[in-house]
């Protein structure tokens, strides 16, 4: 009778939309009692908008812009979608490469060229002016993203993205309370950002300015602490906590390393079925006992 019933818990998680990598996935399912969410692209859209430029002393909006969304095409991140998007004609950028969690770099125009986090900046030595350190303060205090850009040796500019909470978060953190998981958000973006998502879905607990080989050590800990942990992530950076968690969810809408790494994946990238998975996994167990 137990294999049978397992069975009928996983078909019926498949009309549920959640797809379940095996039956012994359920135990762990049912044992949860910490939820860990990613933000970019789990909690929020993860589709970014541009919503402000603002150039150093002396530098041109226009030109920031433009090498930044040079370099930045090369980049699947959200943050860099936003930036290329409606740029219009932009010259190749050389060498370049992703710096995992902090940004891309490149030579645009014979320019050895810098964008992502003003820490990575920093790391070069390009650190920000008084004005762009007061337009990161004022980005990071209305819950956006800055993006610091530099090029030839010194910090041009910061572009500002804007995500948005996906009309479902909230409703899915109430459930996944109600069944007795605390909620802990978990980002390699500022913790004001993060900050202001986490108050508008309902979670205390914010983890923020990760960076992704960090995050798998975030879930370490809270096992630690004796916390039965699930991660939800979407992203490559989200990849080996997803593994190392206790459950690893997969938004369906995400990557396929993502998926790869996962006991259970969201087809529809619905948060709200996370919470209808442990109850699944409560019920078709009781059944068995
Ligand atoms: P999350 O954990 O929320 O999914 P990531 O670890 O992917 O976020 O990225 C963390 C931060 O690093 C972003 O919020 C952004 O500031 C910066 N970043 C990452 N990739 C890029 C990029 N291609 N361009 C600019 N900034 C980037
Ligand atoms: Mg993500």
């Amino acid at each position: 009778a137990t294999p049978t019933a397992l069975m009928v818990g996983t078909g019926r998680g498949a009309q549920l939309g959640i797809l379940i990598r095996g039956p012994e996935v359920l135990e762990s399912t049912r044992r949860v009692d910490t939820v860990v969410l990613d933000k970019t692209g789990t909690v929020t859209t993860g589709r970014m908008a541009l919503v402000d430029v603002v150039p150093a002393a002396g530098e041109s909006a226009a030109e920031v812009r433009r090498l930044a969304a040079a370099l930045e095409t090369g980049s699947e991140h959200p943050v860099a979608r936003a930036v290329v998007d409606g740029a219009g004609e932009l010259p190749e950028a050389e060498d370049f490469a992703n710096v995992e969690g902090l940004g891309v770099q490149g030579i645009v125009e014979g320019h050895a060229a810098l964008v992502g986090r003003p820490r990575l900046l920093a790391e070069w030595s390009q650190h920000l002016p008084p004005e762009l350190e007061a337009a990161v303060e004022a980005a990071q205090a209305a819950g956006r993203t800055p993006v610091a850009v530099g090029w030839d040796g010194r910090a041009r500019g910061i572009v500002v993205v804007s995500d948005t909470v996906k009309p479902t978060s909230a409703e899915a953190v109430r459930r996944l309370r109600d069944l007795g998981l605390s909620p802990v958000l978990l980002t390699g973006d500022n913790e004001r950002a993060a900050r202001a998502v986490a108050a508008e879905v309902g979670i205390d607990e914010v983890i923020a300015d990760v960076l992704p080989a960090d995050k798998v050590d975030v879930v370490k800990r809270l096992q630690d602490q004796g916390r039965v942990v699930a991660m939800v992530g979407d992203g490559v950076n989200d990849a080996a906590a997803l593994a190392q968690a206790d459950l690893g969810l997969a938004m369906g809408t995400g990557t396929d390393v993502a998926i790869e790494a996962s006991d259970l994946t969201l087809v529809r990238g619905d948060l709200r079925v996370a919470a209808d998975a442990v109850r699944l996994a409560r019920r078709t167990l009781a059944t068995i006992k």
